[in-house]
């Protein structure tokens, strides 16, 4: 590990100050930490933000659900209002990782964290999102785990989180805190695709703090649930998963909201499911031919061409699961 300085802020403005000066941001340092040891990050300073006042979850004035940054994934996961009003969210997080590092990760922390690419953790390895320039081995090597949506000759790694996933499914909104003030990024254009700079992974300002991230009010209320399919049944990233969001009112879909992950270089919104689903009764016939467009645009790799099918039966599953029929 690279010899590095620690500092700890109580608050946010001390933080952003902190992180103008080219500090880095620690709260559980789940992920931060490993990647120091690899040396994969050498941080020169590390602000720890724990002690911030970002940990409430809160109903908004318009009905919408804000989730503070430095909430604990276990402490979301278990929140009556989240279970209430977004069992996606609540099952996304259960899944994910193991109790201890449930415990100690925060929801902020989630979303920023780094790929699982193991050539990413591997720094004999290239990679251009670690060594932007070196080559990506991913490309021609053992690639099974990674992205058939949103790849580009540069980067095929997948975004790890689970919770993104539900979150991109509900179209939720982070929010920021700079040396410029507030503001909100639609969770859509928070996580970028490589293309040419994979090294760039977040629409995230220098210094810039995640406060929170809100699920916006959904005037007609939601079913949820959350589908991860994995190589074992706990403390394993996904290889294909599914974030389903109906609202069904009189036996036919007014609302839905779809995405995957396991399968994206970002969590995967998947629109054209959602389409397929609005105004229709749902049906086992239904929920096929919804998930038949799961996959569209995808490009696999020599050992990940397994994805596109599980990917397209992992959302069906989940479609049947909380939109029901026969
Ligand atoms: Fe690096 Fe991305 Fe290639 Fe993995 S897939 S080796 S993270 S460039």
């Amino acid at each position: 590990m690279h010899p590095f300085t620690y500092t700890r802020v109580s608050d946010t403005r001390e933080a952003l100050d902190a992180g103008r000066s080219g500090g880095r941001y620690i709260a559980g340092g789940t992920t931060l930490v490993d990647l120091m040891r690899e040396t994969v990050e050498r941080p020169g300073t590390l602000v720890d933000i724990s002690f911030l006042p970002l940990r409430e979850v809160t109903v908004t004035r318009r009905g919408g659900l804000r989730i503070g940054a430095l909430v604990r994934m276990a402490e979301a996961a278990a929140h009556p209002k989240v279970r209430a009003l977004h069992p996606v969210v609540s099952e996304a997080l259960e899944l994910s990782a193991s109790a201890q590092l449930r415990n100690m990760a925060t929801v902020g922390g989630n979303i920023m964290q780094r790929t699982r690419c193991t050539y990413f953790r591997d720094v004999t390895a290239a990679c251009n999102k670690r060594e932007p320039g070196s080559g990506c081995a991913a490309l021609h090597g053992f690639n099974r785990t990674h992205a058939i949506l949103g790849t580009s000759d540069h980067c095929v790694a997948t975004h790890p989180s689970d919770v993104a996933v539900a979150f991109a499914a509900l179209e939720a909104g982070v929010h920021l805190l700079g040396p410029d003030g507030e503001r909100t990024v639609p969770f859509a254009d928070f996580l970028l695709e490589p293309g040419s700079t994979p090294q760039r992974e977040q629409a995230i300002r220098h210094g810039e703090l995640i406060t929170a991230v809100e699920i916006p009010a959904h005037p007609r209320p939601l079913k949820s649930g959350y589908l991860k399919v994995r190589d074992r049944q706990s403390y394993e990233f996904a290889l294909t998963s599914a974030a389903v969001a109906l609202h069904i009112r009189g036996g036919v879909i007014r609302e839905a909201k779809v995405a995957a992950g396991g399968v994206g270089t970002v969590p995967w919104k998947l629109p054209a499911v959602e389409r397929a689903l609005i105004g229709e009764r749902p049906s086992a016939s239904l929920w096929a031919e919804a998930a038949g467009h799961a996959a569209e645009g995808a490009r696999a790799l020599t050992h990940n061409r397994f994805k596109t099918e599980l990917l397209k039966r992992t959302v069906e599953r989940q479609l049947r699961i909380v939109g029901g029929g026969k």
